[in-house]
């Protein structure tokens, strides 16, 4: 295939935005190798995809976007007010009926010219496996996950109790591939990870289902390491000044993703702990109530503000900034007023920390986010732990005193926080010449499109 544009990849990332985000990642950096990929989810999600490329150079670099019906399940409402750790369990049965999209999905790969078709898909959506093998598409598995997580779930090591034995562990079921989906590894052309051989490579396993295994990560846009800004609308650009007035690295980030929220009594916690540490932060603060998502920014600015620890916007007037809303945290990481992130450790913040050269303070709330944060805080020592999760207490809150004795460690000037500030640019560099020209990330990116590139040569010479 000299010409690279009649190949036609297919992505079919799970709909949930930190797993689209890393599917589009993966798109763009095909499209700029001269690819033509086609970007597939529910007419929920392309809306989330198209929220996140805005700003992205399309023109030169375009994605094709293609609309799969959204199956049907039971809309319930979760009761998430009052659980101290929420996994957001209005997600379970959605892809419960992510099954429903197969047939669709098939239609799809049916009606495109089979001798071109690569198809990489979320590793939560084995079945896709089948249709490509239907048609003899080669499917990839690409993988949302740090390679220390599956190192940890393959040797049953280290997760702490609380992790295994609570609701928090609610998803990890829908992790565990093996079980629920035991054709899928055997019949997979390979797998791909958004990570990097410094970071992870003792924790990548080869031998991963006998079939090749890339380290094609971080997928980031460059910006993470140029500091040029990546997105421009107004709410975007209020906390940018604001950072522009900090000093350098005196800032705190804080955030728990796109999806997770705190109750309220621990959103209190962490409120009283960032107004302790006396450090400057910027707090994205995300309700834990669904119906609330979808309430005007007004209604919403009024509920948080009743949330908080009464007087609290008065008394942190001019070192704390309150994002109400979806924060440019790929602007926020890459700017220099930004000494720290408070985070829960969703393997995408992680990577973004990671490259960024930001340290972290983790304070995971489910899933993988355990591994993740034993991963950052332990085995690379660029951050430290909010606390030690050991006891099987699901509904255990996060002190003010632990928040503000963790910030205090992860910003102190000097001994481990100069260490692990240290260690954490270091890593940033290492991340930064992993995806640059020559470096592990980038070979292995071109070795995973030679792959599928001589699979579709092999088949249109027969
Ligand atoms: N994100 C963002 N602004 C927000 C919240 C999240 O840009 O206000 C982005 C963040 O940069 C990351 C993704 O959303 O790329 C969150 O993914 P992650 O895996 O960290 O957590 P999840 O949302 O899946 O729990």
């Amino acid at each position: 295939f000299a010409r690279r544009h009649e190949i036609q990849v297919v992505m079919l990332p799970l709909p949930a935005q930190g797993h689209l985000n890393h599917l589009l990642q993966l798109s763009r950096a095909l499209s700029a190798r001269g690819l033509n990929v086609l970007f597939v989810t529910t007419s929920t999600h392309i809306n989330q995809a198209r929220h996140r490329v805005q700003g992205w150079d399309l023109h030169n670099f375009p994605i094709g976007f293609h609309e799969l019906p959204m199956p049907s399940f039971s809309d319930q409402q979760p009761d998430l007010e009052n659980k101290e750790h929420t996994f957001p369990v209005h997600f379970i049965p959605l892809f419960e009926a992510l099954e429903d999209l197969r047939e669709p999905f098939d239609r799809l790969i049916q009606s495109l010219d089979r001798n071109r078709v690569v198809i990489v898909h979320d590793p939560l959506l084995g079945w896709v496996q089948t249709v490509a093998a239907k048609y003899g598409a080669p499917a990839y598995v690409f993988n949302c996950f740090s390679a220390y997580f599956y190192a940890m779930k393959e040797k049953g090591l280290g997760l702490p109790d609380c992790v295994v034995s609570s609701k928090r562990c609610l998803p990890l079921s829908f992790l565990d591939f093996k079980s629920r989906q035991p054709d899928y590894l055997r019949l997979a052309a390979g797998h791909l990870m958004n990570t990097f051989r410094a970071l992870e490579s003792q924790f990548m396993r080869e031998d991963y289902c006998e079939k090749p295994l890339w380290a094609v990560g971080p997928l980031l846009p460059q910006s993470i390491w140029t500091a040029k800004k990546g997105s421009t609308s107004s709410d975007v650009e209020s906390c940018l000044r604001w950072l522009d007035g900090q000093h350098p690295a005196s800032v705190l980030y804080v955030s728990f993703g796109s999806a997770s929220s705190l109750s309220r009594q621990q959103l209190q916690e962490l409120a009283r702990g960032l107004e302790a540490s006396q450090r400057s932060f910027l707090w994205v603060v995300r309700v834990a109530d669904s119906a609330r998502f979808t309430a005007s920014d007004e209604a919403r600015m009024d509920w948080i503000s009743e949330l908080l620890p009464e007087g609290y916007e008065g008394r942190i007037a001019g070192r704390g900034f309150l994002v109400r809303n979806w924060a440019p945290q790929l602007d926020i990481l890459s700017h220099k007023a930004t000494g720290g992130f408070v985070t829960h450790c969703g393997w995408n913040s992680t990577l973004e920390s990671i490259s960024a050269g930001v340290p972290m303070v983790t304070w995971p709330l489910h899933s993988d986010q355990f591994a993740n944060s034993i991963l950052v805080a332990r085995e690379l020592k660029v951050g430290v732990e909010v606390k030690k999760w050991t006891k099987a207490d699901e509904n255990e809150l996060v002190m003010a005193e632990e928040v503000e004795k963790a910030i205090g460690r992860l910003m102190a000037e000097d001994g481990e926080g100069l260490e692990i500030r240290s260690r954490a640019k270091e890593l940033g560099l290492a991340a930064r010449r992993a995806v640059a020209e020559g470096g592990s990330s980038f070979k292995e990116l071109e070795s995973f499109i030679h792959h599928f590139t001589s699979i579709l040569d092999e088949r249109n010479n027969d």
